[in-house]
């Protein structure tokens, strides 16, 4: 019957994020010792000033209903607060529409912008979801490739060049997934100065890791002169807050769209939930010590790692300042053999890495960088150092086939 299946989701292909780690799951459920390095997820628990809302939420027995289409008043309210404080974007409460993740949000944008043959240029290294869901609202994404040499950053040059009259948006997140690049100041601003010659086109800045940056300054690009009106800010509460399975994100855009994208969420999905909604008010409202308590352990598991893998041969590693990935790039290993398998590309090397070192990270052909491999590092340092002692053993295996 599969064939009954629209050409859209047979054109789909599965979150590679998701995929490894669901496979990992199910490999660690039929007693394998994998270390799950695959998934970008706090080891974190939520706050528990953050639990306790939701608790009270329920127990007050007033939010079991269909909470407000865009999200509820003052959560809006605090998050336009937010951003125009933390992030002097100048917004307004009934600009922010509140969804089930800022995954939800991203899709609500393209779905609301994009018109079949539509082009969004995406900063490449890239989240693996950006392509699927322009491809899913019908539009083209254009990668534009930012390499090693340059931290994973495309030139203002490369954005300039990429945009054409059928651009209706630039994608980044910032700091990246899955790069860990910050992208500073000049180069968002030169950023902004390619796109402010250019009146059709928007920026789609995701700053979903805002909160993970190791050295302090964010640049949003929705808070430049000359920008208002132009972006749309992605954020959520999942990874600064350490809240993925609460599934609350938000886009801050311009009326017109966070109107569009309203009446599109009402029509599929409507609110976020309504209890989630009341714990993500908490963790806007509170303080951010636990907030700094998480970046802090990243800071130094970030260091560990990059300890360890300097000590493997052959891979070339940025040093990120956000987030919590590394991206090394491994071609070195690629038409290289145990003697049993030899491995032709990222993809290989990951699935040999799982079966050889029973570490699971993901390949780099995900994100749109094929020479790469994607290690998360939101796990505790001690499973990180024998995780990284797996894979310096296993690679160290492998030898140029003849
Ligand atoms: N953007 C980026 C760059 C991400 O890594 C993620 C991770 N899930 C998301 C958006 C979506 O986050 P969520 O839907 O959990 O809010
Ligand atoms: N954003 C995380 C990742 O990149 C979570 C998985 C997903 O939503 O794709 O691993």
């Amino acid at each position: 019957m599969d064939h009954f299946l629209s050409d859209r989701i047979q054109s789909l292909p599965q979150s590679a994020t998701l995929a490894m780690h669901q496979q990992t799951m199910d490999l660690k459920a039929q007693g394998h010792d994998i270390i799950n390095l695959s998934i970008g997820e706090p080891d974190f628990k939520t706050p528990l000033h953050i639990q306790q809302a939701a608790k009270e939420a329920i127990d007050s027995g007033a939010y079991f209903g269909y909470p407000p289409v865009a999200g509820y008043a003052d959560l809006r309210e605090a998050i336009a607060e937010k951003l125009r404080k933390e992030n002097n974007i100048p917004c307004k409460p009934n600009q922010i529409v509140v969804s089930n993740g800022a995954k939800q949000s991203i899709a609500n944008v393209f779905s609301c912008l994009l018109n079949p043959g539509d082009e969004v240029v995406v900063y490449a290294p890239y989240w693996v979801s950006y392509i699927s869901m322009i491809a899913l609202a019908g539009g083209k994404p254009v990668p534009i490739i930012g390499e090693l040499a340059n931290d994973f950053e495309a030139t203002p040059q490369q954005l300039d060049r990429a945009i054409t009259p059928k651009t209706k948006a630039v994608i980044f997140s910032n700091p990246c997934n899955p790069t860990g690049h910050l992208f500073a100041k000049k180069t968002v601003e030169a950023m902004a100065a390619v796109v402010q010659k250019h009146d059709h086109v928007l920026v789609i800045a995701d700053e979903i890791y805002e909160y993970i940056n190791f050295v302090g300054e964010q640049t949003s690009i929705g808070a430049l002169p000359g920008m208002e009106g132009r972006v749309v800010t992605i954020n959520g509460f999942s990874k600064g807050f350490a809240m993925t399975g609460w599934r609350v994100g938000y886009m801050a855009a311009p009326l017109w769209l966070a109107k569009a994208c309203e009446k599109f969420q009402g029509q599929t999905t409507s609110a976020a939930s309504s209890i989630a909604q009341r714990a993500a008010l908490a963790a806007m409202q509170g303080g951010r010590k636990e907030v700094v308590r998480m970046k802090e352990a990243y800071c130094k598991r970030r260091s560990l790692c990059l300890a360890l893998l300097a000590e493997i041969p052959g891979l070339r590693c940025n040093k990120p300042l956000g987030a919590f990935y590394l991206f090394p790039e491994v071609r070195d290993y690629f038409g290289c053999t145990n003697g049993k398998t030899t491995i032709h590309n990222a993809d290989d090397l990951c699935i040999y890495l799982l079966r050889e070192a029973h570490v699971s990270v993901v390949t780099g052909s995900a994100f749109g960088a094929p020479s790469c491999i994607r290690i998360s590092y939101a796990i505790d340092e001690e499973q990180l150092q024998i995780a990284l002692q797996r894979m310096k053993e296993a690679l160290l295996k492998l030898t140029k086939a003849a």
